[in-house]
C-alpha cells in the first residue's frame, strides 16, 4: 500500500463527572474492587518478557498504608543490561515500520483508555497515588488519551514537513529516530506523564527503557498492559521498576544512550545531567536530554482583581491533589485592600474541604504520597508553627495512622523572602503575602526573584494595564502564563506544559515541540542531472 495518510484530528477527550448513579461511577467503583482483589505481583518486564528477580518491593496505597496493594519485582543490573540488548533488536524492526502503522498502536491505546480500559487506569491511579475520582480522569483518563491522539497528529506534521527543491533536484528529509535507547523517568504524580514519557520518543520510532517511579509502579504497570493490549511489540518500551540511582549508573554507562525523557525534582535533573556530561566521550551521539522539573507556582492579585475568583484560585491550585502538581499555586500575592475578603471566602472554603480516603466520593484531598513525603511537609508546617514570620491561618494538623493525611494548609507570613515562599513543598501549605497595594510593582520584581523557578503562575485583575504590567515583568518566571485562572490544569494542545529557569528545559510536552527532540533529521539530495564538468562559466575567455 502506497498513501501519505492523514491521522484522525485529535479532540480532547471529555471528563466524565462521576456523578451518584452515572454509569462511569459504577464501573470505576468495580474497578477499584477488582484491583483491590488482584494482589497483583508485578514483574519487571523486558522485550516483551516478563522477569521475576525476586526482590520484592511493596506497593502501598498512600491513605491506607497498612494495607499492601501489590508487590513488585525490583530489576538489576542483569536486567537493566537485558532491556538495552532488546532495545537494540526491537529497533531494527521498530524503526522501519512506516510512521502511520507506529502511531496506531498509540491511537488503539488511546481508543482502549477512552472505554474498556479507563476504570482500571483511574482506579489504579486512585488506589496507588490516593487520587480522587476527578483527580485520576483528568489524568490518568484524558490527559493520557489527549497525549496519544495529539502526539500521533504532531508526528504526522514532523513527516510532513520537508524542505523545498530547486529545478533539478529533490530535497527530502528522512525522519530518523535517535541511534541508540532513550531513558524515560517518571514522577509519580501524573500517571499521564508517566504514560507519556516512554511513549513520545517511541511514536517517532525510538525505542525506550522505562524507569517508572518506585511511588507509581502500580498504574505504571498498567499502562504498560494497556499498550501491550494495543498492539505494541516486545522491547519497544521495556518496563524497569528498581533502584532509580543504580538503574541510571547503568544505562548512563551505555554508549546507546541517545536521549533521556525526565519529569520529576530539579535537584535529581541536575545530577543526572551532571553525569551524562562526565561521561560525554562515552557516548555515540550527543544525548538529548529534555526535563520538566519543579517550580514554586503563584498567585498574583492586582487591587482591581475579582476576591471571589482569587479565593477559588487558591483552593483549587493549591490543593487539588494534595498540592502534588508541578504547577500548584503555592505562593500567594494579596494587596491589603482585597485580604479580608479574600482571606475569609479562602478560609470558609478550606473549612468545607474533607480529606480522606479517594473511594468516599466526598471528599476533595486524598494523602500524601509516602512517609517521606509526610515528614518533609510536617516540617515546613512545623517551622512555620514556629517562626516569628509566619501565622497558620487553616490547617496545619496531619495523621499519619492510616494514611498520609495533612489538612489544606494556609499560612500567611510577613517576610516575603521566607522559605515557605522559596521553597517547593510539594504538598497541601499554601503561604500567603499580603502588600501594601501602592507596592505592586516591587512585588512583580520581587515575584521575579525570589525563586530559582520558572515554571507555571497566575495573575488576577481587571484593569488591562495590570495584566499588560504584570505580563511584561514576570516574562520569565513561567513558562505557563494565565491570566484570572488558577496556575494548574493545563490541557494538551491547549496549554502546551513546561516551564524554563531550574523548572526545566521547557521542551513543552503535549505540543509538536517536544516531539521534536526525539528525531535526528537525515537530509537526501537527489540531483537529476549531475554536472558533467567542474568549470564554471566565469572561468571561459571573454
Ligand atoms: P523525584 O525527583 O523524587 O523522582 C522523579 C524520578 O526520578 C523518579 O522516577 C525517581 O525514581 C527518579 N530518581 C530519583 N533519584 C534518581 C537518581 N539518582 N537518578 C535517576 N533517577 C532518579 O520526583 P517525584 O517526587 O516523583 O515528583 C515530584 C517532582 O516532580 C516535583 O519536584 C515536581 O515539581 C516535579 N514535576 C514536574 C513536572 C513538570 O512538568 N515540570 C511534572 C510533574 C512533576
Amino acid at each position: 500500500m502506497s498513501s501519505i495518510p492523514n491521522a484522525p484530528e485529535p479532540r480532547n477527550e471529555k471528563v466524565l463527572d462521576y456523578a451518584p448513579g452515572s454509569r462511569e461511577r459504577q464501573e470505576l467503583k468495580a474497578g477499584i474492587g477488582k484491583l483491590r482483589g488482584e494482589q497483583a505481583e508485578i514483574p519487571v518486564v523486558v522485550g516483551g518478557r516478563e522477569i521475576r528477580t525476586g526482590e520484592l518491593r511493596k506497593s502501598i496505597m498512600p491513605h491506607n498504608h497498612t494495607v499492601p496493594l501489590a508487590t513488585w519485582h525490583k530489576a538489576g543490573t542483569a536486567e537493566v543490561l537485558q532491556a538495552v540488548q532488546a532495545a537494540k533488536e526491537a529497533s531494527r524492526e521498530w524503526a522501519s515500520w512506516r510512521w502511520e502503522d507506529r502511531v496506531a498502536v498509540f491511537l488503539r491505546a488511546a481508543d482502549l483508555l477512552a472505554n474498556s480500559w479507563r476504570p482500571i487506569l483511574n482506579a489504579a491511579t486512585m488506589l496507588g497515588q490516593s487520587k480522587t475520582a476527578h483527580q485520576a480522569e483528568i489524568d490518568s483518563a484524558c490527559e493520557l488519551i489527549d497525549f496519544w491522539r495529539y502526539n500521533a497528529h504532531f508526528a504526522q506534521r514532523i513527516f510532513a514537513e520537508q524542505p523545498r527543491s530547486a529545478p533539478g533536484t529533490w530535497n527530502r528529509f528522512d525522519h530518523r529516530p535517535l541511534e541508540g535507547f532513550v531513558y524515560a523517568v517518571t514522577p509519580f504524580n501524573f500517571t499521564a506523564i508517566a504514560g507519556n514519557l516512554p511513549t513520545a520518543p517511541a511514536m517517532l520510532g525510538n525505542v525506550v527503557i522505562w524507569k517508572p517511579s518506585d511511588k507509581a509502579v502500580f498504574s505504571g504497570y498498567h499502562i504498560l498492559k494497556l499498550l501491550e493490549a494495543a498492539g505494541l511489540p516486545p522491547g519497544v518500551i521495556s518496563f524497569i521498576p528498581g533502584t532509580a540511582s543504580e538503574i541510571t549508573e547503568t544505562l548512563l554507562s551505555s554508549p546507546d544512550l541517545a536521549g533521556i525523557h525526565y519529569t520529576g525534582s530539579t535537584s535529581v535533573f541536575e545530577r543526572i545531567w551532571g553525569e551524562v556530561s562526565d561521561r560525554i566521550d562515552g557516548y555515540r551521539s550527543y544525548p538529548r536530554l529534555v526535563g520538566e522539573t519543579g517550580g514554586k507556582d503563584f498567585i498574583l492579585a492586582h487591587p482591581s482583581a475579582d476576591p471571589v475568583a482569587v479565593s477559588v484560585a487558591i483552593v483549587r491550585g493549591g490543593f487539588e491533589y494534595q498540592g502534588q502538581k508541578c504547577s500548584a499555586a503555592s505562593r500567594i500575592f494579596i494587596p491589603d485592600s482585597l485580604w479580608p475578603e479574600i482571606r475569609d471566602r479562602t478560609l470558609e472554603m478550606i473549612a468545607e474541604i474533607r480529606v480522606g480516603d479517594p473511594e468516599d466520593f466526598r471528599n476533595f484531598m486524598g494523602a500524601v504520597i509516602d512517609r517521606s513525603s509526610f515528614d518533609n511537609i510536617v516540617s515546613y508546617i512545623e517551622d512555620a508553627r514556629q517562626s516569628d514570620e509566619a501565622e497558620i491561618l487553616a490547617g496545619g494538623t496531619y495523621d499519619d495512622g492510616e494514611g498520609f493525611f495533612i489538612d489544606p494548609t494556609l499560612i500567611k507570613v510577613s517576610n516575603p523572602s521566607h522559605r515557605l515562599m522559596r521553597e517547593e513543598i510539594f504538598g497541601p501549605v499554601v503561604t500567603v503575602y499580603v502588600y501594601p497595594d501602592r507596592e505592586w510593582e516591587e512585588v512583580l520584581h520581587l515575584i521575579d526573584r525570589s525563586t530559582p523557578y520558572g515554571l507555571t503562575g497566575g495573575v488576577f485583575a481587571t484593569s488591562r494595564a495590570a495584566i499588560l504590567q504584570a505580563g511584561e515583568v514576570l516574562r520569565n518566571t513561567a513558562g505557563n502564563f494565565y491570566i484570572n485562572d488558577k496556575p494548574t490544569g493545563a490541557v494538551v494542545g491547549e496549554q502546551p506544559f513546561g516551564g524554563a529557569r531550574k523548572s526545566g528545559t521547557n521542551d513543552k510536552a503535549g505540543s509538536i515541540l517536544n516531539l521534536q527532540r526525539w528525531i535526528s533529521p537525515r537530509v537526501i539530495k537527489e540531483t537529476f542531472h549531475p554536472p558533467t564538468s567542474y568549470r564554471y562559466p566565469f572561468m571561459d575567455d571573454a
